[in-house]
């Protein structure tokens, strides 16, 4: 049985986005506002998140003004415009002002975020219990896509966007072998914790540090314990053995053990305060992918470009996707017979920052453990951390995309 698309032909091509996580849903207001039509399927029975906080930085931001979700994201979120890195000891030194150049910093609980973006995607165009498990290719020139769904469905469309996360289906078919995601031997311990009373103990200046997830007054954490740099992606530790979750429940002991050498009280009372901790095992795609296209099938998100946390850029950078496929596709010199040379534009213009962002990332986790270039003491820190993020937190998507379209009119 096939599923019908339910959308009008505003186009003379058909999209099908597989995963409405966050990157799936950004994708979807993007085709939405530049005029593509599209279905988007997710495997689970309903959109969600995990009930955990994210941050976004200026670049993130600016893609979410171009989208028009902006205002209605700010209504949420929490934004600050210091934004500060303190050290976990005794006295928290302060190591740097990751905003030298203005800001915001937003932050928002995952939950508060996927409303705002439920908002601006179409019903009719959802298909939830739909879980991708291949795509086969029915025709090359032009391309058309048949989507095999676990339910015995099937649906038909001639550009498949595959946003269904680090450990993607749809990537098989791009790259034609399977790509398992690498642990990168750093746990994260996560949780919330009410902000109220612990506010008062830090003082205005540390409070730049934090990121704070709810008009409520809520604060997320996410604790990074790493193992020695030379296990890094040993054989053997790289990749779990099947089965193992990547995310566990935690206790409070053991998250104060493994911190011990973070005497600092503001680490201490965090972790203390936390009522449901879970602990991650945080993987990326390593090396990073060769392309995020082939023929009509396009990657987008941790799909493509799946990141360790440390610059905060996950979430960020699958905006970004999402921003230029839209305006590529949306424009009118993009039609089924040209489909493919516009992919080939998404991969000239996305690949290189997605995948930079990924090796940056491992970098910027490094001095944040205090093994970057200058060493681990507070002056070393200093400058591995000074400006660190600009590239990518000043960035000007919209650059890229007139660059896309110039490429898109030659
Ligand atoms: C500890 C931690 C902190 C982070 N903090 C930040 C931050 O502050 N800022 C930031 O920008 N990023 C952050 N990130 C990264 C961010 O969470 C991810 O990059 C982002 O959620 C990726 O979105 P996605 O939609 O590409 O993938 P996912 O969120 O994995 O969504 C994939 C979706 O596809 C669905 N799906 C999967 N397989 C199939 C299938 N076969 N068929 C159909 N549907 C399918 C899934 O159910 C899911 O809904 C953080 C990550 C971690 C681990």
């Amino acid at each position: 049985m096939s599923v019908p698309s339910s959308n009008p032909q505003t186009k003379d091509f058909r999209v099908a986005i597989v995963g409405g996580g966050i990157g799936g849903l950004f994708c979807a207001i993007s085709l939405r506002k530049s005029g593509v039509p599209f279905d988007i399927f997710e495997a689970a029975a309903q959109f969600g998140e995990v009930g955990a906080g994210i941050g976004f930085a200026p670049n993130s931001e600016a893609a979410m003004r171009y989208l028009g979700i902006f205002e209605d994201y700010m209504r949420v979120a929490n934004h600050r415009d210091r934004y500060s890195v303190i050290l976990g000891n005794e006295t928290h030194d302060h190591v740097a002002d990751m905003l030298p150049h203005g800001g915001p910093v937003t932050s928002i609980h995952r939950a508060h975020l996927l409303d705002v973006l439920l908002k601006h995607v179409p019903s009719e165009s959802s298909h939830l219990k739909k879980r991708c498990e291949r795509v086969e290719q029915v025709s090359a020139d032009p391309p058309l896509y048949r989507i095999h769904f676990h339910d015995g469905t099937t649906h038909e469309a001639n550009l498949v966007i595959g946003a269904d996360g680090i450990r993607s289906v749809v990537r098989d078919s791009v790259l034609g072998y399977r790509v398992e995601p690498r642990y990168v031997g750093t746990r994260a311990y996560r949780g919330i914790f009410p902000a109220q009373e612990w506010l008062k103990t830090i003082g205005p200046e540390n409070e730049t540090s934090l990121l704070i997830v709810s008009g409520l007054g809520k604060i997320d954490l996410v604790g990074f314990v790493s193992e020695p740099l030379e296990r890094r992606f040993s054989e053997g530790t790289d990749i779990l053995p099947p089965g193992e979750p990547w995310v566990q429940p935690a206790n409070k002991e053991q998250a104060l053990a493994d911190f011990v050498d973070m005497p600092g009280p503001f680490v201490k009372t965090a972790l203390n305060s936390i009522e449901r901790m879970t602990v991650w095992k945080i993987h990326c795609l390593w090396p990073p992918l060769p392309t995020y296209v082939k023929d009509g099938i396009a990657l987008l998100g941790d799909a493509a470009h799946g990141t360790t946390p440390h610059c905060g850029q996950g979430a960020g950078q699958a905006l970004e996707d999402s921003y230029i496929l839209g305006q590529l596709l949306g424009h009118p010199k993009t039609t089924l017979q040209t489909l493919r040379s516009t992919l080939a534009i998404y991969d000239e213009i996305r690949r290189p920052r997605g995948n930079k962002v990924v090796e940056y990332s491992l970098e910027t986790g490094n001095v944040w453990e205090g093994w970057g270039a200058n060493g681990e003491s507070v002056e070393g820190r200093k400058l591995d951390a000074e400006g660190r993020l600009d590239w990518i937190w000043q960035h000007d998507i919209n650059q890229d995309a007139e660059r896309a379209i110039a490429i898109l009119e030659a």
